[in-house]
């Protein structure tokens, strides 16, 4: 018996803009302690998915449930509240605000509620998380692009999340970042931290995913290990289709 706890269910979720079915009939489980990766060619639904997950998007038939609670009918903040956090492709941060400020800000929106002086540690301690405690009162537009993505990381991590949507969050990093990132992701994953990693970057993806999910035009067209969908002849074609 498969004894994992599920942490996210996806069932049968469709997403039309007009004529374009641009999710189509997807379902996938997440479950605890899991970094699921969500791959596919440029323009086959990832970030609608993403989108969808956390509320920026309506579903347009479908159910997802988070801890068996049903949010694909709950606005945004709402979902956010139950504990779904994420991070964006482009870095979305408040730029005259500091970084701590701007965790705080995560936090506030977050799964626990926390005030004042707690509120102020705890979001401290997610910077130092990720590497960013002695830049904690700076401006964030002051900080360089590895540097803000750590800090929306931080902001991430602070809203105590059940799970955490990493929408290509290694892309633009040169590579010495990039492999500064992996690593970083790879101890939120040694952490036990439940993530949904969508990434272009094929050796992040080998490295720290447990699972992953393949998306061509909206549809599911495999599901494994990264190994074994990699392998796959669909996945293969779908990509050189790309
Ligand atoms: P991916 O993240 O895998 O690159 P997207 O989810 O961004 O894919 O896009 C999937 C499809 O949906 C694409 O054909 C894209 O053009 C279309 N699409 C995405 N967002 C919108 C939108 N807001 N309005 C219309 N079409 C969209």
């Amino acid at each position: 018996m498969d004894n994992r706890v599920r942490v996210l269910e996806v069932r049968n979720v469709t997403r039309r803009f007009g004529g374009l079915v641009a999710v189509n009939d997807m379902s996938f489980d997440v479950h605890e302690q899991e970094v699921m990766g969500l791959i596919g060619p440029n323009g086959s639904g990832k970030t609608t998915m993403m989108n969808l997950i956390s509320g920026a998007l309506r579903v347009s038939g479908g159910d997802i449930m988070m801890d068996d609670q049903l949010i694909s009918d709950m606005p945004a903040r709402h979902i956010a509240r139950a504990g779904v956090a994420r991070t964006f492709q482009l870095v979305r941060m408040l730029p005259t605000m500091t970084a701590l400020e701007n965790v705080m800000a995560g936090a506030v929106f977050g799964h626990k509620k926390l005030w004042g002086r707690a509120l102020q540690v705890h979001a401290m301690r997610q910077l130092e998380r990720v590497g960013m405690g002695t830049s904690a009162h700076l401006p964030t537009s002051a900080l360089t692009y590895i540097d803000q993505k750590r800090v929306e990381l931080a902001r991430a991590l602070a809203a105590n999340p059940r799970i955490i949507l990493l929408d290509e969050w290694l892309a633009g990093l040169n590579p010495t970042e990039l492999r500064t990132g992996i690593e970083l992701i790879a101890d939120l994953r040694a952490e036990g931290r439940t993530i949904i990693l969508v990434e272009h970057v094929m050796d992040a993806i080998r490295s720290l995913c447990d699972r992953c999910v393949v998306m061509n035009t909206g549809r599911k067209i495999a599901e494994g290990t990264p190994a074994e969908v990699l392998s796959d002849d669909e996945v293969i074609r779908a990509y050189l289709g790309d």
